[in-house]
């Protein structure tokens, strides 16, 4: 499953190709045009793009190198054209692979896992696993032995970014910067706070932790209580 943006000036195209590609467990997102999917490309950063070279503003090769210039996203240029010189100017430009129309949603689908492959942009499971919490950052949530977890967005936050350093000791003032946003000399009392809620809420104490251990005088490490990780 990857983040698309297929930028597309044909609706019945674009809603026929985002139906399809959902249907193969894409998201997909769309412009209809190059100026408001360059500012998607920016805006939403998907993991590749399908551009569509016949677009009403502007011309495709001219579309990619201002994509170029934003950002290095995979891209996949959709052409009517079956022209050679097109196409190569347009991977001259910065596509990553092309598709000629007419094309199926399977055959772009294809496209784009070798693309994705290729470009190590391959849309890792973004969930952290550690024992038996698993915390999904996609869709803010997070399950213990398979059942869900009511926390706060600050809980939440502060687990992930824990968990996504689990075994690492993390100092206090690093998550008032990193998770609080705070400056430095923050009060570590939220921290404490916070980590009291969460260990509740992990059925634990500091007494008798599972997953968070504080280590006096450093700072606070998620570990799985299993002992499988680190
Ligand atoms: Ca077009």
């Amino acid at each position: 499953m990857a983040q698309l943006l297929l930028i597309e000036d044909d609706e019945r195209v674009r809603s026929a190709l985002m139906r399809s590609l959902r249907d193969l467990g894409h998201q997909v997102s769309s412009a209809p045009d190059a100026m408001t999917g360059l500012r998607a490309a920016v805006d939403h950063r998907p993991d590749l793009v399908v551009l569509d070279l016949g677009l009403p503003d502007l011309d495709g090769s001219q579309m990619l190198r201002m994509l170029r210039g934003v950002s290095d996203v995979p891209v996949i240029v959709a052409t009517a054209r079956d022209d050679e010189d097109e196409i190569v100017r347009v991977l001259g430009s910065g596509a990553d692979d092309y598709v000629v129309k007419p094309f199926t949603a399977k055959q772009l689908d294809a496209r784009i896992q070798a693309v994705l492959r290729r470009t190590g942009g391959a849309p890792a499971d973004p969930a952290v696993t550690v024992g038996p919490l698993r915390i999904d950052p996609r869709g803010r949530s997070a399950h213990l032995e398979g059942r869900p977890l009511d926390l706060s967005p600050k809980e939440f936050d502060l687990l992930h970014y824990l968990a996504a350093r689990a075994g690492e000791v993390v100092a206090k003032r690093r998550l008032l910067t990193d998770v609080w946003d705070l400056p430095f000399g923050g009060a570590d009392k939220t921290v404490d706070v916070h980590l009291a809620w969460l260990r509740r809420k992990l059925g634990e104490t500091a007494q008798a932790p599972r997953f968070l251990h504080t280590v006096r005088g450093v700072g606070v490490k998620l570990v799985d209580p299993s002992g499988e990780a680190r």
